[in-house]
């Protein structure tokens, strides 16, 4: 038996100790979820439908560029509602680019709105004076002379300008009416971590003021763009607002990113996993800018999961898709970036395909965070479970994979492991350590009821991962350095007052 000992500078898989995992604060990370299919086709199909760059507008239009966010829509619309504002109110009429003030009421400090016979009714107080009629074009704003200021409640949440509400029924659609750059200012801190370095902040404000550009209407029908949730981007209005994100808007004003002469929807999720993907390997189409890049500065995220078979099926027979008993799990085709393809679910009434997003559609209840992924039949890879991160393997060693082998980890600690129970990470794919080639995955299929999974990263792995903007930002990189880094052909320019 050789014997050899090997020491490893970095961390190796069986000294797992100073890679775990990571965790931002403050942020909660999108959601991995099958619902991104359907929101990325709806995006897509939908960008660029109203085009804010065809109202060829004088620099500085975003400060006048009027949009509506829906607070109260549907099963929650609203059966009356209360403003308030210290400077009192105004009524005016606001189109997109314009807000012509029709009738001062700036002695109300509250206002009380109900839906009378199909009409937005507004009243000094509730049973009382009635006001007026809200018509659709009108909106109801603070009185404040400095737009900087106008600050009104709408059911006691604190937001920007103000509100219009649109009969729904027998209740109301609850709109803010905000101008683009105070919109944005309420975003920045629920995608990203306020603390995060002012050129990560000011990339996140360009993806939102883009999303916004790019998704005018998208709740139409409702009668207003953007909801306030993350279906499209989460929005709290001021009580979201931060100086860091506030001066990241303010330095960042009117930009957006731009593909092929129009505003576009900058993807991003929280972790990178060393690579991202081709949009059209997450979901279903390549509008041109979402490529996949390797990643330089990413952070390591590392996730563990695993399921039962039992539970497995369930899931599955919940989604709709017809599983039997489960027989196995296994890979049917990888990514040569290592990404998850295809999985197949082997079962006695027939095989179940998983591709894509829904791979970690049905799968991230059980913990999975993204789909680059590993499998194996027992928990994965290795002594404790759990790879250490650091990436190297030594095919230059002339090691029998039934030779004894000692490591030394970055703890210190010498361990004895034959070799054919040693893997090392290596460009984010697990290979045997001792095996040579690149490629030589361990055989990946679940037989034994149970399914371990072994991943990186966090999320759907399209467009500009957080974390890597943030490392990218403390390197000395400017957010226009970060945005070209993940998305493709891009240009970042105003969204008025031309090139
Ligand atoms: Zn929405």
């Amino acid at each position: 038996m050789v014997r050899r000992i090997v020491s490893f500078l970095l961390s190796f898989i069986l000294a797992a100790s100073c890679f775990g995992p990571v965790y931002a604060d403050d942020v909660s990370w999108q959601q991995v979820d099958e619902s991104e299919n359907g929101r990325f086709e709806e995006d897509m199909a939908r960008q660029g439908a109203e085009d804010p760059l065809d109202a060829e507008l004088p620099l500085g239009a975003a400060k006048d560029m009027w949009l509506r966010i829906g607070l109260r829509y549907g099963s929650s619309a609203a059966a009356s509602s209360t403003l308030g504002c210290s400077d009192g109110f105004v009524l005016a009429r606001v189109t997109r680019y314009e807000c012509e003030i029709i009738e001062d009421y700036s002695e109300y400090e509250s206002l009380y709105i109900s839906c009378e016979d199909g009409r937005a009714v507004v009243w000094d107080e509730k049973d009382g004076e009635e006001l007026f009629t809200l018509e659709d074009d009108m909106a109801v704003l603070s009185a404040a002379e400095d737009p900087e200021e106008r600050i009104v409640t709408i059911d006691g949440g604190r937001y920007r300008d103000g509100a219009s509400f649109k009969p729904y029924g027998s209740s109301m659609t609850v709109i803010n009416r905000v101008t683009l750059e105070h919109y944005v200012r309420g975003v920045i801190a629920n995608e990203m971590g306020y603390q995060y370095p002012a050129e990560a902040l000011k990339a996140q404000a360009v993806t939102a003021r883009s999303y916004a550009a790019c998704s005018l209407g998208k709740h139409g029908s409702y009668g207003f763009d953007l909801c306030t949730g993350q279906n499209c981007q989460v929005y709290r209005g001021v009580s979201s607002e931060r100086e860091s994100t506030d001066a990241a808007c303010r330095q960042t004003e009117d930009i957006v990113i731009t593909y092929k002469g129009k505003p576009v929807s900058g993807y991003y999720y929280a972790y990178s996993s060393g690579y991202t993907l081709d949009s059209e390997d997450v979901w279903t189409s390549q509008p041109g800018y979402l490529l996949g890049v390797k990643d330089e500065y990413a952070t390591e995220y590392l996730w563990k999961a695993s399921v039962s078979f039992e539970k497995l099926r369930e899931r599955l027979v919940s989604l709709g898709y017809d599983c039997g008993e489960i027989e196995s799990v296994s890979v049917e085709k990888k990514l040569e970036n290592g990404a998850m393809n295809v999985l197949l679910i082997s079962s006695d009434s027939g095989d179940v395909r998983l591709s894509k997003s829904n791979i970690t559609g049905a799968l991230s209840a059980f913990g999975v965070k993204s789909i680059f992924f590993y499998i194996g039949g027992e928990d994965y890879p290795g002594a404790g479970g759990r790879p250490a991160g650091t990436i190297f393997a030594l095919p230059d060693l002339e090691i029998e994979a039934e030779d004894e082998v000692w490591v030394i980890g970055a703890g210190g600690e010498p361990v004895s492991r034959p070799a054919s129970e040693l893997f090392a990470l290596k460009g984010r794919k697990v290979m045997e350590a001792f095996s040579g080639g690149e490629g030589s995955y361990r055989d990946e299929t679940a037989d034994a009821g149970m399914l371990y999974m072994t991943g990186f990263g966090y999320g759907h792995s399209v467009g500009m991962p957080q974390v890597s903007a943030k490392n990218m930002a403390e390197a000395g990189k400017s957010y226009a350095e970060i945005l070209d880094y993940f998305y493709t052909g891009i240009d970042i320019r105003p969204l008025h007052g031309g090139e």
